[in-house]
């Protein structure tokens, strides 16, 4: 059970003044997570600011540098209402000693504006100038304050991550509120420790990291989230190692294949194993022989053929009578690798069904008697596999295609279930080592280093987006000659409306030139009807699919070889080479087109010409790391570590060796968490929601 202790910050997010049904949808996604339902207290305690607005210095207007968000101690000299009926803004002019600057309000109530910036005050103002013609403007303000009137704004104010919607002042006094909930926490680490690094309690920490009081604060660096970023490593590495105890403790299943089924779906192949699919399958095998668990990481780039692998795994698993399951990410790539997996196997006679979310009623109740009964050797599905009313009869082996998803938090549902199967997690990201042992623990890595043989290199070229019509014929022409398009629309915007209506508005462009040869494909379509479209597409039916990045994740249609991708530039390197990844997958060569609009940032430009200059998954991993750093290699979050919400593991990794040393010392002393120190653990394992690992203790 959760200490007392916590319930504040566990309470629901909505208990705090003023979440009402539309902005707690704001706020669940601000948070990362599904409804507001699953937001608490302690989710905006662990929201940091990201930069600060410093108002101790102001540069005047006419030194307010192009594109930045200042703060101006200015006049009000006159307004200048739109003309009636116009849509114009709502001009107000301020002045100070060295210049003046337009404040520019588009629909706005004029009484409202001539009530808060009377003419002859004294306003401070901040928010982002922008130069024109000489001329300075500043649209809506931010923040707007009558000096006369004793209002000011803060000197130093905190600014943090958004979305859209939300209002950023709104957002600091729910913070705010939240913050005046972290009770008294006990100390769970070691004096020394605390003293070395200087650390401040936790509790002090937290609050800490909501007052920033220079940019040194807002530095990863800065003693208080360092001392966060200890303690959710900690945790982290601690219910690690609780898992592994536990996996431990219960002892393996050896396996020893007959090679039978795999010998049949060998010969079924219309190809034969790269030497490293090979070298990967053998390794497993090995694993899965022993008395230990498997725990293993099969690496490989995209398109290096890792199902197949899965596969010859799982087949050993059968020949031996034991069950094995494949969990994809989405469903779209379960239903997917259901398909090709049925197909490679057909010859086995093995009995293989589909499990996900979309599985209801009759049909599911049948399908979980037959599972439970061991009628069923391969199941593919969603996490839905492992939700709590399923049981299996002997589950051997567990694959997990995480693709860009991270997260123990299957594995530990899977262990809590007293079921410990063979365990191999398959991810396309050449994975840094550190982050490796951050989000798994030790764990054994097989790679996929070659491609399949008689891959042709796909050609990449980067275009202005103005050129749409000549790219249009091209592909017309390509069209006829039988070849399949993937057309990807980036995310435009913050809400999913606007998305959906550019995705659109491209289909019906295109439609024009393709007719019913094109297709449509995104995130609101449900199940079913994504399914649909992608069979129509693998069978040629449609030829030009439109996408949003649904299709990012695994799909594969070899005899699609051309992928056009608007808006290139916005995409992140990591991105786009896992897009890429779509084509370049059948005996045809291919092709990749990035379309760019306006003019390109340094950094944009850098990107595009990595991914013309090579193919290479580890090069182009390496480069983003080098861009963007490690968070957004793995296309997760904005920033920082993937699972992670204050620790990142650039900034933090000299802190992730101690954690892990010292989760290993704690838990040698006191495994059950019995000691004072223990039961102060126990309380930041739920802090940091790490806590289904204490699942596993005795007085848990
Ligand atoms: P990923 O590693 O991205 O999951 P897939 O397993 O989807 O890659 O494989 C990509 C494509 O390569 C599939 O069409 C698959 O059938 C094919 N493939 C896999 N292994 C080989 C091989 N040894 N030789 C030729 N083609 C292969
Ligand atoms: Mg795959």
């Amino acid at each position: 059970m959760r200490p007392s202790l916590l319930d504040p910050l566990f309470a629901a997010l909505s208990s705090l003044p003023g979440i009402g049904a539309k902005t707690g949808e704001l706020y669940a996604r601000l948070l990362g997570r599904e409804t507001l339902d699953d937001c608490r207290v302690i989710d905006l305690v662990f929201h940091a600011p990201t930069s600060i607005i410093d108002r101790r210095k102001q540069p005047g207007i006419a030194l307010a540098p192009q594109g930045s968000i200042v703060t101006l101690t200015a006049r009000v000299d006159r307004h200048q209402p739109p003309p009636r009926g116009s849509n114009q803004p709502y001009r107000v002019f301020l002045q100070d000693d060295t210049g003046e600057l337009a404040l520019v309000f588009f629909r706005a109530k004029g009484n409202w504006l001539e009530k808060s910036l009377p003419i002859d005050e004294t306003v401070m103002v901040s928010g982002k100038v922008d130069w024109f013609n000489g001329r300075p403007s500043m649209v809506h303000p931010d923040h707007m304050a009558r000096i006369s009137e004793g209002e000011s704004l803060p000197l130093v104010e905190p600014i943090y991550p958004m979305t859209g919607g939300l209002s950023a002042k709104v957002l600091r006094k729910l913070i705010e509120a939240a913050i005046a909930k972290i009770p008294e926490l006990p100390e769970w680490l070691d004096a020394s420790l605390l003293q070395q690094e200087d650390f401040s309690p936790t509790s002090v920490a937290l609050r800490e990291i909501h007052h920033p009081e220079d940019e040194a604060d807002i530095d990863p660096q800065a003693p208080m989230r360092r001392r966060l970023a200890y303690d959710e490593f900690l945790a982290g590495q601690l219910s690690l190692a609780l898992v592994r105890a536990r996996l431990r403790k219960t002892p393996g299943i050896p396996i020893q294949p007959t090679g039978k089924l795999s010998k049949l779906v060998m010969d079924a192949l219309p190809f034969s194993l790269t030497g490293s699919q090979s070298t990967a399958v053998a390794e497993i095998l090995k694993d899965m022989a022993g008395e230990d668990r498997m725990l293993r990481l099969l690496q490989g780039d995209v398109g290096s053929g890792k199902t197949v692998v899965a596969l010859m795994s799982m087949m050993a698993v059968v020949e031996c009578g034991g069950q094995a399951v494949l969990m994809a990410p989405t469903e779209i790539l379960a239903r997917q690798h259901f398909a090709t997996l049925s197909n490679m196997a057909r010859t086995t006679g093995i009995r293989m069904e589909v499990l996900t979310g979309r599985t209801k009623g009759r049909e599911r109740d049948d399908l979980l008697a037959r599972i439970a009964a061991g009628e069923i050797d391969i199941v593919i599905g969603t996490h839905a596999l492992f939700q709590d009313n399923v049981a299996y009869k002997n589950l051997q082996l567990a694959v997990v295609d995480e693709q860009h998803r991270f997260g123990v938090h299957q594995r530990l549902r899977l262990t809590a279930k007293g079921i410990s199967p063979h365990m191999l997690v398959m991810t396309a990201t050449p994975i840094p080592r550190t982050l490796v042992l951050a989000a798994f623990g030790d764990m054994d890595v097989s790679k996929l280093t070659e491609k399949p043989a008689g891959r042709k290199p796909i050609q990449t070229v980067i275009m202005p987006g103005e050129r749409l019509e000549q790219i249009i014929h091209r592909l017309q022409t390509a069209v006829a000659e039988g070849r399949k398009v993937y057309w990807i629309c980036p995310l435009v915007e913050e809400t999913e409306e606007s998305n959906l209506m550019s995705v659109e508005e491209r289909h019906s462009v295109l439609s024009q030139f393709f007719g019913n040869q094109v297709a449509l494909i995104h995130g609101r379509m449900s199940g079913q009807e994504k399914d649909e479209v992608m069979a129509g597409f693998k069978r040629g039916e449609t030829r030009l699919l439109v996408a949003t990045t649904v299709i990012e994740v695994g799909v594969d249609v070899p005899d699609a070889t051309i992928m056009v991708i608007e808006h290139a530039e916005r995409f992140g390197l990591a991105q786009l080479h896992q897009l890429r990844g779509r084509v370049g997958r059948g005996s045809e060569a291919s092709s990749c087109i990035l379309l760019y609009s306006g003019k390109l940032s340094q950094n944009a430009e850098a990107r595009l010409k990595i991914m013309r200059e090579t193919e290479d998954g580890f090069v182009i991993a390496e480069e983003d790391l080098r861009l963007r750093g490690e968070g957004e290699l793995l296309g997760t979050r904005q920033s920082g570590t993937p699972g992670f919400v204050i620790a990142s593991l650039e900034a933090h990794a000299d802190l992730l060796e101690i954690a892990r040393k010292d989760a290993h010392y704690l838990l040698d002393r006191d495994p059950e968490l019995d000691s004072a120190r223990g039961k102060a653990i126990r309380v930041l394992l739920y802090l940091f929601r790490r806590d289904e690992a204490i699942r596993f203790l005795k007085a848990g």
